[in-house]
């Protein structure tokens, strides 16, 4: 398991995929263990890396999680099979902005792409047991959410802006409030009022 985990982290390291740090996973697994969530909707899966890092937590855990882009769905899809949690994670090839589940979870853990966070959370809410809550990553987006004027490419400029507008969202939200961590690159939970 950990040198599966270590080769996951190099190998994202060297594709340029960003998958979640360190202090990120740690503080994610101890809300997890902390709150006993069972049940795990991720939109964003990557590699798997940090579906492999929750679902891995204790057998009890079960872990459903959709990725757009089929190289990296093949990617996970290997690693749940080395590290035999194929049965405790579902991974969809899929958009995240049209899958749909009838299902509630303990956690909703949005980490797909960044612009469209707001769709993600009211598309989801739905899915959310009363007492869930929905944790958002990338918050601070490489520090880049804190130091705006400095940035010059267009595209980035735009994607903090729309990062802003989900912090704006989610503060100004009236049926969820919103803690905001300076973990990782940016954490937030979200409960129902
Ligand atoms: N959660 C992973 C990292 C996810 S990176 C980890 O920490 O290990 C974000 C992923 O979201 C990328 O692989 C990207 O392809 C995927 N993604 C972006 N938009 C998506 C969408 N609309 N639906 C599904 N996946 C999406
Ligand atoms: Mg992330």
């Amino acid at each position: 398991m950990e040198n599966t985990i270590k080769q996951m982290e190099q190998y994202a390291k060297k594709n340029n995929i960003p998958i979640m740090e360190h202090e990120g996973i740690e503080f994610l697994a101890t809300y997890i263990k902390n709150h006993e969530v069972k049940t795990i909707l991720e939109l964003g899966s990557a590699i798997g890396y940090s579906a492999i890092q929750m679902a891995r937590i204790n057998k009890d855990i079960h872990v459903v999680t959709v990725e757009r882009d089929e190289k990296r769905y093949q990617e996970a899809l290997k690693n749940l099979k080395t590290t035999k949690l194929e049965e405790q994670v579902d991974i969809y090839l899929a958009d995240a902005l049209t899958f749909s589940t009838d299902q509630k979870y303990d956690l909703i853990f949005i980490d797909a792409a960044k612009a469209q966070y707001i769709k993600f959370f009211e598309r989801y809410k739905k899915n959310l047991k009363d007492d869930g809550v929905i944790i958002s990553d990338n918050l601070k987006f490489h520090g880049m959410v804190d130091t705006q004027e400095r940035i010059k490419n267009r595209n980035t400029r735009q994607l903090v802006n729309k990062i802003k507008k989900y912090i704006y969202f989610l503060e100004d939200n009236d049926e969820f409030s919103t803690s905001f961590y300076d973990i990782g690159d940016g954490i937030a939970i979200s409960k129902r009022k």
